[in-house]
């Protein structure tokens, strides 16, 4: 019999994660033998613990809050996509050690696709000028986007983005304040929520969701938001009362997952079990 293959993933707290399910059950699917641990570490022992997991050679691992950018600095390689985000969600053993990549980009791009979302040419404005807003400006530029205009309540945080984030991608970017969002909505064909403002924890979600001018939005629009819990935000309630494409924050979450699976199994991810392993 062989050994399974080894992973887990890093975050403080991580009692909440809905990987290790998605992760089980997709090795359950194809009958390979996997462990898929959560690892709970304070920011401060994150570096000792993960040297501890190298020493005994893990075969990958996720990073959640807060370690996604703190962990590059531990690693042997990281892919260009990550390093130009800035944040690394997926870990990989490789014959060169250990490589870190951000699947959540690409995740997202994957879940837009799926639900026929067109990227390729697109107006995008991004709400939110933190690190998941990040990903979503690197996956979306190198997915052909044509223009994306990040907003954010603190000005100087999506022009903080924009200039660091410029010489890594070939598309038209712009940051903005929040409280111009009519001018980018009226000419947006995508909007993305990338703040934590619409969080089941958050008692003023249906406050913000009404501040976006949801109704200037051309009738062709999609919007998707990044959170998932709840799966129907109040930007997307909105959204969907006015008939436009609504893409929930759990497709992201599903084909990120998918993707680190391929990266580590080598395997296609059986998505639907994955999918499910999420719902459920
Ligand atoms: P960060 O804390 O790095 O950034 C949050 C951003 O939201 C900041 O720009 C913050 O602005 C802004 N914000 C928060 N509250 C408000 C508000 N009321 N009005 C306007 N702006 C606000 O978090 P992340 O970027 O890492 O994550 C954001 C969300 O994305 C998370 O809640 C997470 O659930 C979701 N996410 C989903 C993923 C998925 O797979 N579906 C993957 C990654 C993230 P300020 O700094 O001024 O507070």
């Amino acid at each position: 019999m062989t050994d399974p293959i080894r992973l887990g993933i890093f975050g403080f707290p991580v009692a909440h994660s809905k990987s290790p399910e998605m992760h089980r059950a997709a090795a359950r699917a194809l009958g390979i033998s996997l462990e898929y641990e959560l690892f709970e570490v304070a920011p401060a022992d994150l570096a000792a613990e993960v040297r501890a997991k190298h020493d005994e050679r893990i075969d990958g691992y996720n990073l959640t809050v807060p370690h996604k950018e703190t962990v590059i600095a531990l690693l042997d390689e990281v892919a260009p996509g990550a390093r130009a985000i800035g944040a690394v969600n997926t870990v990989v053993r490789t014959v060169d050690g250990y490589v870190g990549h951000n699947t959540d980009a690409p995740g997202l791009v994957r879940s837009l696709e799926e639900a026929g979302v067109r990227v390729v040419d697109s107006t995008v404005v991004v709400v939110g000028a933190g690190g998941a807003a990040r990903a979503a400006v690197v996956g979306l530029a190198n997915a052909g986007a044509g223009e994306i205009a990040v907003l954010a309540r603190r000005p100087e945080q999506s022009e903080a983005l924009i200039e660091s984030l410029a010489r890594h991608v070939d598309c038209t970017l712009e940051a903005a304040p929040l409280s111009e969002a009519d001018w980018h909505f009226d000419s947006a064909t995508l909007v993305v929520q990338a703040t934590s403002a619409t969080l089941e924890s958050n008692p003023r979600a249906g406050e913000f969701a009404a501040m976006l001018p949801i109704d200037t939005l051309p009738p062709d629009a999609a919007v998707i938001d990044m959170v998932y819990e709840p799966l129907e935000t109040a930007v997307l309630a909105r959204a969907r009362g006015r008939g436009l494409n609504v893409v929930d924050g759990l497709g992201m979450l599903l084909h990120q997952g998918a993707i680190a699976f391929e990266m580590w199994t080598g395997l296609p991810a059986p998505l639907d079990v994955m999918r499910e392993a999420l719902h459920d």
